[in-house]
């Protein structure tokens, strides 16, 4: 689900502000859970959101909009994904199984993802609605035997087959699931971890992180202080720099050239990013489509153009695994893309060598990044190539 740490907004169709959602795509949390513990038309709030994102900005639309539903009425077809949630840590039949039952047929008939998670309710100090409603008790960290029935729960959560655990201290708790249990149960499980409940900082955001947390939830925090909702992105995408942009953008483009590798095409992938978000991708798809200007670049800038709704992309950044040919190199400076990234030079072929004024004139290259994966990419299907031309 998650390949790096994420920041989700939570939602709740009967309290939040539409109309005060301060997203914006430089403020932009990585997922939107929507839900609550009694109910609201979620349907009807699922659609005005997507509205809402999308007049915003055509990139918002892109944000996962997630159910986190407090009963099997919440679920609508309109969202991406919901989280099939089963309430480990009580001992409600109602809401270990029961609503999952009624529910099922409705999310089985759509096409929502749906994602099976161990709900486990952690003790934050105060009574939560959950709590309230489900009828159920949380589990107490503050004791040695509590810390190791929340650590069971979850193991026994990744042996019924769910994809991710949910630590919850509730909404408006007092003290958030503490970075010694995250961790502890970060050691016990290899499952997505959700943490949600009483995290009012982008420290604490950071703890739950650091600790081990894949996803950090803020909703109840987020309601009373919409503007908060900035320092925490702020704060997120600063320490999401391990690697460099270029680098993580690049790693995206590998991943498409993947994709051409698995469909025995010439491994060369491509996204185009424009302000953050990727509004296009491609891969090689010359065989497969029988056309050889199917080239990863040409797929992307068609997709980009797709997304933005207009045929230049002055922008964006475009990066691709392998120096484009003089072909595509034509294409990204009729699309007037400004910036070109790529990874491994290609002398034989590349534009450098035929064409090296076919960008715009104000566009600038940066190559070799991650030159070596994309390089091994090319030359171990060519190896291949000429080993089962061989035997073939
Ligand atoms: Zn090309």
């Amino acid at each position: 689900m998650v390949n790096k740490k994420a920041l989700a907004l939570l939602l709740d169709p009967e309290k939040a502000d539409l109309s005060a959602l301060p997203v914006t795509a430089d403020c932009r949390p990585d997922y939107i859970f929507v839900g609550g513990s009694t109910g609201g038309d979620t349907t009807a709030f699922v659609r005005a959101l997507k509205k809402k994102l999308s007049t915003f900005d055509f990139r918002l639309s892109t944000i996962p909009l997630v159910l986190f539903p407090g009963n099997a009425e919440q679920f609508t077809p309109e969202a991406d994904a919901i989280l099939y949630l089963s309430l480990l840590s009580g001992d409600n039949p109602e809401y270990l199984v029961h609503q999952q039952v009624r529910s099922a047929r409705r999310i089985h008939a759509s096409s929502v993802e749906a994602i099976p998670t161990a709900y486990i309710l952690i003790d934050g100090g105060v009574e939560t609605s959950t709590m309230r409603v489900t009828g159920t008790k949380p589990l107490d960290p503050s004791n040695a035997e509590g810390i190791q029935s929340i650590i069971d729960t979850c193991v026994a959560a990744e042996l019924m087959g769910k994809r991710v655990i949910y630590l919850e201290a509730g909404s408006g708790a007092l003290t958030p699931v503490s970075p010694d249990i995250i961790k502890a149960v970060r050691a016990a499980t290899s499952l997505t971890l959700i943490v949600g409940g009483g995290i009012r900082t982008p420290e604490a955001m950071h703890a739950a992180w650091d600790a081990g947390a894949d996803i950090v939830v803020i909703g109840n925090h987020f309601e009373s202080h919409p503007e908060s909702l900035a320092d925490f992105v702020r704060a997120g995408s600063a320490s999401l720099t391990g690697s460099s942009t270029d680098e993580r953008f690049m790693r995206l483009a590998l991943a498409e050239a993947q994709k051409a590798l698995a469909a025995d095409e010439i491994p060369v992938g491509c996204v185009i990013v424009s302000q953050g978000q990727v509004i296009g991708r491609g891969h090689n798809l010359t065989e497969t489509l029988s056309d050889v200007t199917a080239h990863a670049e040409m797929q992307a800038i068609t997709a980009a153009a797709q997304t933005v709704g207009g045929k230049y992309l002055p922008d964006a950044t475009l990066y691709v695994t392998v120096e484009p040919c003089p072909m595509c190199a034509g294409a990204i400076g009729w699309a007037q893309i400004n910036r070109i990234v790529y990874g491994a030079p290609d002398p034989k072929r590349g534009y450098s060598t035929y064409a090296p004024r076919a960008f715009h004139p104000k566009a600038t290259v940066t190559a070799g990044v991650l030159e070596d994966e994309c390089r091994t990419l090319m030359q171990n299907f060519f190896m291949r190539k000429r080993k089962t031309g061989i035997s073939g």
